[in-house]
């Protein structure tokens, strides 16, 4: 059974790592967000990559990314020269974006770059950026128009968002192998990722969504918000800012015409009437991905309610 994950960071990779414990990692290919994407110093830096690489390598830092107990030397390095480094980047971490940016110096796709990195932290899955070529994710605010990145990390997420843009989405080619793994899937799986800048970004990306719309396989979006709240980050107040429901429902209706089967939290069960009203199916079980039995444990209910 093939497997195909798209994905965002965090909830992801969590639930990628619960996947490679319940079926053979080299029959998932995850398709991976690259719309918050930064140059740091000249580096080359894919964080929802990077936190689904540290993830499945068992090393990510405790809020989700980065490394466990990475230290700073660089970072406080460059600040004592006096720049303005806002953006976090650990020593170990560091290490990563030198490798990529290698491979990238060296004319070798992001794919190519992102496969090596992989390998060279022992996966045995498929991870591919959804392009190689750049599609970034622009936050319109009324602060104006700001890079993810900027938006996220700078202003901490607190500056009320007004929409989303993606200028390079008309020029990006979806990276080899992409459009067949969503269509030949047996399986594909949205993560549980936050629908405007994990999800939107790929389904931006031409060819994505025909693929998705003639895909063979059973697809399934899991929820990513639980009793009317996301588990980390904005997803919750970027729903409410663009007037969504925020709620199991409001993603669900973001998804009709996407998906086959819509999974949501065993606390919003209430909702699974007003889910399949929309035109899907719909279950619920508990979906929170504490700890590795946690993600294995969902990982499983997914497969298994999707087959
Ligand atoms: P980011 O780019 O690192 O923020 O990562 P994603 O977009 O992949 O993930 C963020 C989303 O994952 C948030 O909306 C969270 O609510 C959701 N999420 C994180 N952990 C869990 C979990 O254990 N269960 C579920 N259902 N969602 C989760």
């Amino acid at each position: 059974m093939n497997i195909t994950v798209l994905a965002g960071g965090i909830g992801a990779a969590r639930f990628l790592a619960g996947l490679c414990d319940v079926v053979p990692p080299e029959s998932i290919t995850a398709i991976c967000n690259v719309g918050d994407d930064l140059k740091w110093h000249g580096l080359h830096v894919s964080p929802d990559i990077d936190s689904v690489i540290y993830t499945l390598a068992g090393i990510e830092g405790e809020h989700g990314w980065g490394v466990r107990g990475d230290t700073h030397a660089t970072l406080e390095g460059l600040r004592s020269l006096g720049l303005d480094e806002w953006f976090t980047i650990g020593d170990r971490d560091l290490a990563t974006h030198l490798l990529r940016t290698e491979h990238l110096n060296e004319g070798t796709t992001l794919s190519e770059a992102t496969a090596a990195v992989a390998v060279a932290r022992g996966l045995r899955l498929r991870i591919l950026p959804v392009t190689d070529d750049p599609h970034p994710t622009v936050v319109r605010t009324a602060e104006g128009d700001l890079a993810f990145q900027d938006y996220f990390v700078r202003r901490r997420a607190a500056v009320p968002v007004l929409g989303f843009m993606f200028p390079g989405a008309a020029q990006v080619r979806p990276a080899a192998g992409v459009i067949e793994a969503i269509r030949y899937a047996d399986v594909l799986v949205m993560a549980p990722s936050n629908p405007f800048v994990s999800i939107g970004p790929l389904l931006e990306v031409p060819g994505v969504r025909d693929a998705l719309a003639t895909s063979s396989a059973r697809r399934v979006a899991v929820s990513p918000i639980i009793g009317g709240a996301a588990v980390k980050g904005p997803a919750a107040e970027m729903m409410a800012a663009l007037g969504h429901e925020v709620s199991a429902l409001g993603v669900a209706r973001l998804y009709a015409g996407l998906v086959d089967l819509f999974v949501l939290d065993a606390i919003d069960e209430a909702l699974l009437p007003d889910v399949r009203a929309l035109g899907m199916d719909a279950v619920a079980f508990d979906t929170m991905m504490t700890g590795d039995a946690g993600r294995a444990r969902v990982a499983r209910a997914v497969i298994e309610a999707a087959s």
